[in-house]
């Protein structure tokens, strides 16, 4: 495996929009090199070239994250190719929003798929190399859903809570290895995931929410940018929510 590169290598899952393509820009200013991974290769490639545009280093690689042997040849692909794999973004998620009684089993299967299953296997390959490295930052995105639950997604909310015991244990297992692991929980953020909920829900998210307004990607962005820093080396574990203050207590 040759060095090609000392730009340390952030991979961001979910890049081809919203919350992971504002995180993909925001980690490119940083000065990574971030390999964008969706499942639409023209829309990463979209996000390519804004990241290019403004003077920043992407490349591309197409994985879906519900394919498990994907996930895993995907995390040994970066690391093959740029020698090297520091920063892992888990930030694909899904919704098949129900209510519990009517909840089939493929919903509450796909979503733990993507959500959760895709994370522990990415994790577990990027280990070696981050190690290698002796520098790894994993940072895995949440939801308030984690935190607080919410109706209608108790498929979500588990898959999103389970990434909290998930990321501590890892932190754990880590820390002695200059490796970090935290979580950023977001509230309601503006993107596709949310603009199709219909407005009654999305007025009841805001008049929950002491800001009034959903967040933009490029705010959750802030949070994960800064776990992926270099000064963030004695901060493992934890959970940032980035909500508006909905979960303030
Ligand atoms: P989004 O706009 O729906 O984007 C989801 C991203 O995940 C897309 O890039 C999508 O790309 C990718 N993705 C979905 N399924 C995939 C699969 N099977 N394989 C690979 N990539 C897949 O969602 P978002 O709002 O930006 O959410 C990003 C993360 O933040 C998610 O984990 C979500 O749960 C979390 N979150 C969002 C909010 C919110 O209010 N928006 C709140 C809390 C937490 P392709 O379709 O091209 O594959």
């Amino acid at each position: 495996m040759a060095d090609k590169t000392e730009k340390r290598v952030a991979v961001v899952t979910g890049a081809s929009r919203g919350i992971g393509a504002a995180i993909a820009e925001a980690l490119a200013a940083q000065g990574r090199h971030v390999v964008l991974v969706a499942r639409n290769a023209d829309k990463l490639n979209e996000v390519k070239a804004a990241i290019e545009a403004a003077g920043g280093e992407a490349s591309v690689m197409t994985c879906d994250m519900s394919d498990g042997e994907a996930v895993v040849k995907l995390i040994e692909d970066v690391a093959d190719q740029h020698g090297r794999l520091d920063i892992l973004v888990n930030n694909a998620g899904i919704t098949r929003d129900n209510l519990l009684l009517r909840m089939s089993e493929a919903e509450f299967d796909d979503v733990i798929a993507v959500n959760l299953r895709s994370v522990f296997l990415a994790c577990k390959t990027a280990l070696r190399p981050m190690m290698r490295g002796k520098w790894g930052r994993v940072i895995n995105i949440s939801s308030v859903s984690g935190l607080v639950g919410n109706a209608g997604q108790s498929n979500y909310a588990a898959s999103k809570s389970a990434l909290l015991g998930f990321t501590k244990s890892l932190g754990k297992e880590m820390a002695a290895k200059n490796i970090t692991a935290n979580v950023v929980a977001p509230g309601f953020i503006e993107t596709d995931m949310t603009d199709v909920l219909p407005d009654v829900v999305k007025d009841g998210a805001k008049a929950a929410t002491p800001v009034k307004r959903f967040g933009k990607p490029e705010e959750i962005a802030g949070a994960v940018a800064y776990f992926a820093s270099e000064n963030a080396s004695y901060t493992t574990g934890q959970v940032i929510a980035v909500d508006g203050g909905m979960t303030m207590c």
